[in-house]
């Protein structure tokens, strides 16, 4: 098996908030860490500059595999992924077929190991056939290896089942119910978040309320039955206070939000372009501050892509008629370290903290990811060029489709090389399969 050297950085984990150290990896394991290294015939990967850490933990993604490869495979989004920094990640279960049996489950993994890029876990839906009328085979589900369960995409609207879900879930440890929350009933029809910019544009809208609602109701049930709650891509001050309280509560709740949601606001939606539309919508300015108010206070636990591609043409069609989402992967790491640390809001092992060991927590990865940088842990890590200053061209992503609303924005932070359980993915910024 392969061995490197990684020379000359710092290490950043969640035992070190920066120790200047060699790192040699060896039998899919860290083998050694400290000054001044011998190479000893490994290869040598240069971190000069670079803090090396664990592996990135992405624990909401759509690798379009099966049913949508023209927009994504397990294989472009796993390279994608790599180049991202991630070592593991968690599609989600809207494909087609969605993934509501076990079968799917191991298809999904099986190649996801075959590929080799990247860890790739998948979330088992809520409800058969995503369809919202009854309970998936969860305990199956959970056998299979599935730890989230989730019917993202859509929001599971009845009360009900969110309840039985919940008092289900409780005899599967370390199982979570995820919520895409959008109550359908009050973003029917809409394409952006509802507020003053929807109104200047002529486009129907998405409100902020039908995200409170959602959240509300299931931290009630959340409450009722003792279960674990996690919030997908939460996108409101409301919502972000209400998870909030239920953590001073003592409730299991816990909750991301993409960098797009703490960055961007509908007022991009502008010039019409699809490549900013997605659900839950981008939201007004006071939103967006309050979400990223709550990641920094520890509020939300992590930062999750919600990483959607779209082919190209599915795309290049009026902003009411284009299907939601964006790319994330790639650029996750970069806008949110220039966001966050290089505004000097998260300290680099806070953001880490965001982006690694409490994602893997949540999905039930820690036994893998997010690892402190040690001697005998798996060699799941990613080498950060924190100075580097870089434009992103969607004619250059590793992923099947270009809807990145990054597009000629300058990032500050790029992935240099990734090691996933021992061998290198990405050395020098290029995958290396
Ligand atoms: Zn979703």
């Amino acid at each position: 098996m392969q061995t490197y050297l990684i020379r000359g950085g710092t290490v950043v984990d969640s035992t070190t908030a920066g120790r200047r150290a060699d790192v040699f990896v060896r039998d899919g394991v860290v083998a050694e860490v400290g000054d001044a290294l011998d190479a000893a015939g490994a290869q040598v990967l240069d971190a000069e500059g670079c803090v090396v850490a664990p592996g990135l933990v992405d624990i909401q993604v759509h690798f379009r595999e099966p049913g949508r490869e023209d927009s994504e495979t397990i294989e472009s989004g796993s390279r994608a992924a790599a180049l991202g920094g991630f070592t593991a990640v968690v599609c989600m279960p809207n494909t087609m077929p969605p993934i509501d049996d076990a079968a799917v489950v191991e298809w999904i993994v099986g190649r996801g190991r075959d590929v080799g890029l990247c860890d790739v876990r998948v979330a088992g839906c809520i409800t058969r056939e995503r369809a919202g009328r009854e309970l998936a085979p969860l305990g199956e589900l959970y056998d299979a290896g599935v730890r989230i369960f989730t019917d993202d995409g859509d929001c599971v609207a009845d009360a009900n089942l969110m309840r039985r879900a919940f008092e289900y879930s409780i005899a599967l440890p370390g199982a979570v119910i995820a919520q895409h929350a959008e109550d359908p009933s009050l973003v029917a029809g809409g394409h952006m978040h509802e507020g003053e910019w929807s109104a200047r544009l002529g486009i129907p809208g998405r409100p902020a309320e039908a995200e409170i609602v959602i959240v509300a109701r299931d931290l009630a049930l959340a409450r009722r039955t003792g279960a674990r709650y996690h919030v997908l891509h939460l996108s409101t001050a409301g919502a972000a206070d209400l998870v909030r309280r239920a953590k001073a509560e003592g409730l299991r709740v816990t909750a991301e939000c993409t960098p797009q949601h703490f960055t961007l606001t509908d007022a991009c939606c502008a010039d019409y372009d699809p490549s900013f539309k997605m659900n839950p919508p981008l939201r007004g300015a006071d939103d967006r501050d309050g979400v990223r108010a709550a990641l920094i206070d520890g509020t939300l636990d992590a930062i999750a892509t919600d990483h959607a591609p779209h082919a190209p043409e599915t795309k290049a069609v009026p902003f009411e008629d284009a299907p939601p989402g964006m790319l994330g992967v790639e650029t996750a790491f970069a806008v949110a370290h220039g966001e966050l640390v290089g505004s000097g809001q998260l300290t680099m092992q806070a953001l880490l903290a965001r982006l690694s060991w409490q994602p893997a927590a949540i999905a039930g990865l820690g036994d893998r990811h997010g690892r402190p940088v040690a001697t005998g842990e798996p060699a799941n890590l990613t080498v950060l060029d924190v100075d580097r200053h870089w434009v992103v061209d969607e004619r250059a992503v590793a992923s099947q489709s270009r809807n990145t609303p990054w597009h000629g924005r300058e990032l500050h932070g790029r992935v240099r090389h990734t090691v996933l359980e021992g061998v290198a993915t990405v050395i020098d910024q290029e995958a290396v399969r």
